[in-house]
């Protein structure tokens, strides 16, 4: 276990700083034409790409920090420069995630390559649960894979919503009811792969923040994929679900444990702290921006900063940005390291980063008066972008429920 600290080894500061400068001279600058066009910005994907910033092995070594700080310091400073663009730039290590986390060897190797593409010809990967039925509550998930045993193929129904990259990916990751008598626990995923038949975009969406970001539906209609795209294999999906209906039945007799549910939970709890970063990293941007308007705009004589008002407004700022930065790096190396998340600290950090991010870039706003409300100034479109963080990724409430079930032990409703 490699013990907890605060200071940012040589690599960490390396990184750290590269990507400040990716953020600072390709990001920023790009930011306001993307967020007006509600469109991929393919081309700084492209720059990202030729630099290695947007690639498989840079995550891959992120992920491989042991400290667990790799991925939460590089999604702060992606997302300090822009949160629409920098979802763009990480929106496919979501569909990524689910293949490492579920997948065999073969098939890591197989998708997890195709989803970045190359420098040449760069790809994006979208991972699909929400459906319009189904967002908290994925239990409710209607789409629907049955097994063809005849053709060895499985045959995918139904209509995906608010996917990251949604129609525009090469490779989808969709995740699918096999049983629905067991609820969450009877799906599975699998994966879509490039120009497969049946699968089109629906409506694109257009947002209130992150417009750089590509959200829209995934209609599956009678899609076939081969039985090898179904993640883990079907020898293993035919164990978890009869581990699942064993499950079931105890519950029904009243004498089930909580276990398999935590094991779970576990699994989302250690990706939550990520999206947390991003938050923070919007909320840190919004900050300096009106610390340095503070610091010049002068009324009544004097900058705006000499008032209290605005001085203490900055200083629970600054303060709500470290605290949610300590309770993002803190899951961080807690998931890294194996340790069990007893408090749901992951949630935690995610929704305490969340909250944060929409408080400061409210407050940022202020300060900067009739500025802070126009689009000559990047406050308000940090302000639209915040919003995101208390509703993807499990909303506020979602993760204040999983913190209460957590620390009470209690299926709080
Ligand atoms: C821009 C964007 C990108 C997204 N990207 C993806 C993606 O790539 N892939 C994907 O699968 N999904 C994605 N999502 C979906 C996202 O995860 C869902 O929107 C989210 O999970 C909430 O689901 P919902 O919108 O259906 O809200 P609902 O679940 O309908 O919730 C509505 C409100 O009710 C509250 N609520 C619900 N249940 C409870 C409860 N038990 N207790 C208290 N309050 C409750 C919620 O907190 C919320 O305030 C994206 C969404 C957006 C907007």
């Amino acid at each position: 276990m490699m013990a907890f600290t605060l200071e940012l080894d040589d690599d960490q500061v390396t990184v750290r700083d590269w990507l400040h400068g990716f953020a600072a001279e390709v990001i920023r600058p790009a930011a306001a034409e993307w967020d007006e066009r509600e469109e991929t910005p393919w081309p700084v994907i492209q720059e990202a790409a030729r630099l290695g910033i947007y690639s498989l092995d840079f995550y891959a070594q992120q992920y491989a920090d042991p400290s667990g700080l790799g991925i939460p310091i590089a999604m702060e400073e992606l997302f300090w420069g822009d949160a629409g663009i920098g979802l763009s730039l990480v929106g496919t290590t979501l569909a990524a995630v689910s293949v490492l986390a579920n997948g065999t060897d073969e098939q890591i190797g197989t998708w997890v390559p195709q989803m970045f593409g190359t420098p040449d010809d760069v790809k994006v990967a979208a991972f699909c649960s929400s459906e319009p039925d189904a967002g908290s509550d994925v239990s409710a998930m209607r789409t629907r894979a049955v097994y063809d045993e005849a053709k060895d193929e499985w045959v995918i129904d139904g209509t995906k919503t608010w996917a990251t990259n949604g129609g525009i990916a090469g490779v989808h990751v969709v995740v699918a009811t096999v049983d629905p008598a067991l609820g969450a626990r009877g799906q599975a995923s699998l994966v879509i792969p490039p120009n497969t038949p049946g699968l089109s975009q629906g409506q694109k969406f257009r947002k209130h923040g992150i417009r750089a970001s590509h959200t829209a539906e995934v209609v599956l209609d009678g899609v076939r994929v081969p039985g090898h795209c179904l993640l883990g294999g079907r020898e293993k999906l035919e164990e978890r679900l009869a581990r699942a209906r064993e499950r079931a039945a105890a519950e029904s007799r009243g004498d089930a444990g909580q276990r398999g549910r935590n094991a779970a939970m576990a699994t989302f709890e250690a990706s939550r702290p990520a999206v947390g970063a991003q938050a923070v990293g919007i909320a840190r941007a919004a900050y300096e921006v009106a610390l340095d308007y503070a610091r010049t705009r002068v009324q009544f004589g004097r900058p705006i900063i000499d008032n209290q008002g605005i001085a203490f407004t900055l200083a629970d700022m600054r303060t709500r940005i470290d605290a949610a930065r300590l309770l993002v790096w803190r899951a961080s190396w807690m998931a890294a390291n194996n340790r069990p998340f007893t408090a749901a600290e992951g949630s935690m950090s995610k929704l305490y980063a969340g909250e944060t991010a929409k408080w400061v870039t409210a407050q940022a706003m202020q300060i900067l008066g009739g500025n802070g409300f126009t689009r000559e100034y990047p406050v308000e479109r940090m302000h639209r972008d915040a919003a995101i963080y208390t509703i993807f990724e499990g909303t506020s409430e979602i993760q204040r429920l999983v913190i209460a079930r957590t620390l009470s032990g209690l299926p709080i409703r």
